[in-house]
């Protein structure tokens, strides 16, 4: 495989005075150096995810490392054969991971005890431990450590809400979260701490650090790990690979993410071509009439033609 490029991933919390002007700045370096990724700054720091020909990253962590701000920052680094991303984008939000606390975190004041993969991977196996996926369902269903409890949740900014609802589940426990690159973690674990949780601990630089660590390997978790670029899964586990993502409509294992094609929809849904084809990539029937459904609209289906495959699933369920 010709592996001439590379996916970075990072973040780093630090106070930006003038995150508006950072922003543009560093969308002008970006630009210079033809990378191409999705960058979030904001007053409390920066998170970013970008791809490019080595020289092209080389010369990015260059730049980061002698920023003034952005100095020090670690980089997770994927090789790739191509970008992962179509456009260079750098916006300025509130916040970095939107959780919207009434009462914020700092990370860099209050956060779980870091553990090093190695680490982690022997907590993860004691009795009264209990392992929190601090990330989105959808994430959480493509793969994730053995074991770990899904948080039933949209969005990351609903996880305190629904930590509070089923607290009785961790209280007293070793507890351990987990995210893809670590960032989610810092603000989680720190939230955590803060609602009185006493022992909290967080996997150091995310998934994708623990299934590059050369002692460890991926080892305990299970099926793909879900990123955000037009890679939508990478492998975590180098030892063995268990399938656990579920086709949504049939159950069979399948690790294949589409959007349905209902644009007011959007839902991720895991599914075979096959499935795909036949349920016109959606995830109801209100989703596959959708005036403006997309599978349609790709394939040029007529209107006899849609009847027709919808006719053939309702065939299916009245059997
Ligand atoms: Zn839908």
């Amino acid at each position: 495989m010709n592996q001439e490029y590379r996916v970075l991933l990072y973040y780093k919390y630090v106070t930006i005075e003038n995150p508006e002007e950072v922003t543009q700045e560093h969308l002008n370096a970006c630009n210079e150096m033809g990378l191409k990724g999705r960058i979030i700054i904001a007053s409390e720091g920066i998170n970013g995810t970008v791809s490019g020909t080595i020289e092209q990253t080389d010369a990015y962590m260059k730049y980061m490392d002698e920023h003034p701000l952005f100095a020090g920052t670690i980089f997770k680094i994927d090789e790739a054969t191509e970008h992962a991303f179509k456009k260079m984008r750098v916006r300025c939000r509130p916040e970095l991971v939107t959780l919207r606390l009434e009462d914020d975190v700092d990370p860099n004041v209050q956060t779980g005890k870091h553990l090093k993969p190695k680490d982690f991977f022997a907590e993860m196996k004691k009795e009264d431990t209990v392992v929190i996926d601090a990330r989105n369902d959808y994430e959480y269903d493509l793969g994730h450590f053995r074991g770990a409890v899904r948080p039933d949740i949209l969005n990351f900014r609903d996880l305190p809400q629904w930590i509070r609802e089923n607290k009785q589940e961790f209280e007293g426990k070793k507890i351990l979260t987990y995210c893809t690159g670590g960032i989610r973690c810092e603000k989680f674990s720190g939230w955590l701490l803060k609602e009185g949780f006493e022992d909290v601990s967080q996997l150091e630089g995310g998934i994708v650090t623990y299934g590059k660590d050369p002692e460890v390997q991926g080892d305990l978790w299970d099926g793909q790990l879900y990123v955000f670029d037009e890679r939508i899964s990478v492998p975590v586990n180098q030892k063995e690979h268990i399938i656990v993502g579920k086709d949504y409509f049939t159950g069979e294992p399948c690790e294949r993410y589409v959007n349905c094609a209902n644009p007011e929809c959007n839902k991720k849904i895991l599914c075979s071509e096959e499935n795909e084809h036949k349920h016109l990539r959606s995830c109801s029937h209100e989703c596959r009439v959708h005036p403006r459904n997309r599978y349609i609209a790709q394939h040029g289906l007529s209107e006899e033609e849609v009847q027709e495959r919808l006719a053939v699933i309702e065939k299916e369920l009245t059997r």
